[in-house]
């Protein structure tokens, strides 16, 4: 069996599906590895490195013929051209935002699996390439924060004078929303947080932040997989409304809420963006589901009224090097659990690749991923 790891060519990318350590334990396993040339590059994982794991070198037809591709990004219609038919492909797919690409996956004869359907169980943990993401990404929100704010986050004594610590508000504490704390409470702020998750009120203390508690009276937010519920739109109004005094004395707002497979809630009103003091800062992770601000421009950096909002589409891919590492074992996992020298089998019984599986055998497989392509 062989595996082929394309280069990344969508704008922005730098990760790479599979690091120089992860190839060498595929290929002990009997797997023969295809890098294309410079595939690890823009991660600082060299061609000699991924050679000296016994990876073969090659060129970018050669690593998409393989019997199994992994990638990181969702491929374009000349990258599904390239793919062997009957062959897989395993990587983010975007199977929810474009189902269309699941559609020419299928057309192709390919079957794909999918890195955002994973189900999250435990058995899967190993393979959770979302949680590995949101984490990274958690973390350099509050860095991109800190890096524009024009104040200190940490309080300081000095001589000259006591500066008063950053105040940092958390909406959505998810994985993102928890790193996004733990970080920002590192680097010295006060740190708020607040999800419509009742069940993430200690996770949030146990950080040594302070929960929001909005007196909304919602009910149970978390559904059967542990991710939050829409609010009806009522709710989602007033929720706005009482969000906006903690918003106004925050410093740095990040908010990471999702509800998977539909556009970002709207948490912060272009009214709350002007509640806040001129220098303060935004980083709406949520910006490629549209934004939890809605000012956010997706991708772009905007000022309003002083106010710095940030709309990041990628932030692991400015991590390379640890995304990669974290990706590739992810991918690994997925690799292992359904490859081996004999080959890759495809196995609706069971429950991870009946979940994750968005194309087998020239039709869509997945229930909703069908379902959106029918709308
Ligand atoms: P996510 O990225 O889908 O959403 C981020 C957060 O936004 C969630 O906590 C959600 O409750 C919150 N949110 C949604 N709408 C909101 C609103 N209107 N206001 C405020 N907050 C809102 O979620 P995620 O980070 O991927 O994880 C969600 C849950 O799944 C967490 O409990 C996490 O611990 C759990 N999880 C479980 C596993 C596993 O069992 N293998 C793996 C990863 C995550």
């Amino acid at each position: 069996m062989t595996i082929g790891i394309p280069k990344e060519t969508a704008s922005g990318e730098r990760r790479v599906a599979l690091i120089p350590e992860v190839v060498g334990r595929l290929q002990r396993d009997g797997i023969e590895m295809i890098l294309e040339k410079g595939a690890g590059e823009a991660a600082f994982y060299s061609d000699e490195a991924y050679e000296a794991k016994g990876a073969r070198i090659a060129d970018r037809t050669a690593a998409f013929q393989a019997d199994v591709v992994v990638k990181v990004q969702p491929p374009s219609d000349d990258e599904i051209a390239l793919l062997r038919p009957a062959g897989v492909l395993i990587g983010f797919l975007a199977p929810l935002d474009q189902p269309e690409i699941a559609e020419k996956l299928a057309g192709r004869g390919v079957t794909a699996l999918s890195m955002e359907l994973v189900p999250r169980i435990s058995r899967a943990q190993s393979m959770d390439a979302l949680s590995a993401m949101s984490s990274l990404a958690g973390y350099k929100a509050v860095l991109v924060a800190a890096e524009a704010l024009p104040k200190f986050f940490p309080l300081l004594t000095t001589a000259a004078g006591t500066i008063r610590p950053a105040n940092v508000l958390v909406l959505g504490a998810g994985v993102a929303g928890l790193q996004a704390i733990a970080t920002a409470r590192r680097l010295g702020a006060r740190v708020w947080g607040y999800d419509i998750r009742e069940a993430v009120r200690e996770e949030i203390q146990s950080l040594g932040a302070q929960f929001v508690d909005l007196t909304l009276d919602v009910g149970d937010m978390q559904d059967a997989g542990g991710y939050g519920k829409a609010l009806a739109e009522e709710k989602a109004r007033r929720q706005t409304e009482l969000l906006v005094p903690h918003i106004a004395k925050a410093d740095v707002v990040i908010t990471t809420a999702l509800i998977p497979g539909r556009t970002a809630p709207t948490l912060i009103t272009a009214a709350a963006v002007e509640a806040m003091q001129p220098g303060s800062v935004i980083v709406d992770l949520a910006a490629p589901n549209g934004g939890n601000c809605a000012l956010t421009r997706p991708g772009e950096t905007v000022t309003h009224q002083g106010v710095q909002l940030f709309g990041p589409l990628n932030l692991p891919a400015t991590m390379p090097v640890h995304a990669s590492q974290l990706y590739a074992r992810t991918v690994l996992a997925m690799v292992k659990e359904f490859a081996g020298e004999a080959g890759f089998t495809a196995n609706f019984e069971d429950e991870i690749f009946k979940g994750s599986c968005v194309a087998h055998g020239g039709a869509v497989v997945h229930d909703r991923v069908k379902g959106l392509l029918a709308a």
